[in-house]
């Protein structure tokens, strides 16, 4: 109530019509008349999309603000919230290193809508990859370490190199929470043009390799953070499911080419052998081959036509 009210009393000040608020904050015309009827109350995503829209009209109103954050994290799905907690220092402090202009302010005060993502189809993909590949000089049986490319505007902070961060955090994040979370993107601009990601290093390389790349794919994709979802006891922005599969399908096909893989089934090599190629890990190999329809000839299962 006490925010339907603030929401009210500031739009009604501002002359906004619903319709003007509504294009503002990013949160359909219909949920935000519904909201101002009183009926019913909003979700998690409009309720922050409100709050941030109302600022220090927030506070004076008494409301309180769990402050978002505006990360996107590669978390396992139990990750505790002390863990969070310690991301979140990390992310404050990647953003003052890395002399940011949202300064550890809450970030911007106009989110993007909250919009439909459109997935790409396979082919799509794959030929992304494949032009990828080819702006990087690849052959295309040639492996590719992704931990050596720069992409430009994307600063990648190795979690176990980077001094800016406090050594209890560095130590939590790297020793007992090291399984909880693989990487962290963090916008250095209200336009998410310019990022930095902080890599955990604690992982294998094979596992960093399509880690950070799939970073880099949500960037070069243009995904933006507009999904509001709690993490432990934290709000944290997202990408939503449709970009998530794209930047990790991006990121198999980037390292584990198509065509390669036809080749190494064609000549029966084993998964194992084909990871160690490329350096990534056998299972990715295996998601590749299982997407690609390749899996049967792999694994050699014989089919026939029964005589009768
Ligand atoms: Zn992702």
């Amino acid at each position: 109530m006490q925010l339907v009210d603030a929401v009210r009393r500031k739009r009604e000040a501002e002359g906004l019509s619903i319709r003007a608020l509504s294009a503002v904050v990013g949160i359909s015309f219909s949920t935000l008349a519904r909201i101002e009827r009183g009926d019913g109350l909003p979700d998690n995503n409009s309720k922050i999309r409100l709050l941030e829209w109302l600022g220090t009209d927030a506070e004076e109103a008494g409301l309180t603000f769990d402050n978002v954050a505006f990360v996107h994290f590669r978390a396992a799905k139990n990750v505790r919230s002390s863990t969070v907690q310690a991301l979140l220092r990390a992310a404050d402090c990647i953003r003052r290193g890395a002399g940011a202009d949202i300064r550890g302010e809450r970030p911007a005060s106009k989110l993007p809508p909250d919009h439909e993502a459109f997935a790409l189809s396979k082919e799509e993909l794959e030929q992304t990859a494949e032009k990828f590949r080819k702006d990087l000089g690849l052959a295309p049986d040639q492996p590719l370490d992704s931990l050596q490319l720069d992409v430009e505007d994307v600063r990648v902070f190795r979690l176990t190199q980077t001094d800016c961060l406090q050594a209890s955090v560095a130590n939590r994040l790297r020793n007992e929470a090291c399984e909880e979370w693989s990487a962290m993107s963090v916008p250095l601009e209200n336009t998410e043009d310019s990022w930095a990601v902080l890599l955990n290093d604690c992982h294998t390389r094979e596992r960093q390799r399509v880690t950070l790349l799939e970073e880099f794919w949500h960037i070069l994709l243009g995904h933006k953070l507009t999904k509001i979802a709690r993490v432990a006891e934290a709000f944290g922005r997202t990408y939503d499911k449709g970009e998530e599969h794209d930047a990790y399908y991006l990121a198999s096909a980037t390292l584990l080419p198509r065509s390669a893989l036809i080749k190494a089934v064609g000549r029966k090599i084993s998964s194992a052998e084909i990871a160690r190629k490329f350096g990534t890990s056998p299972e990715l190999v295996d998601y590749r081959l299982k997407r690609l329809g390749l899996w049967r000839e792999h694994v050699g299962k014989k089919v026939a036509l029964s005589s009768n």
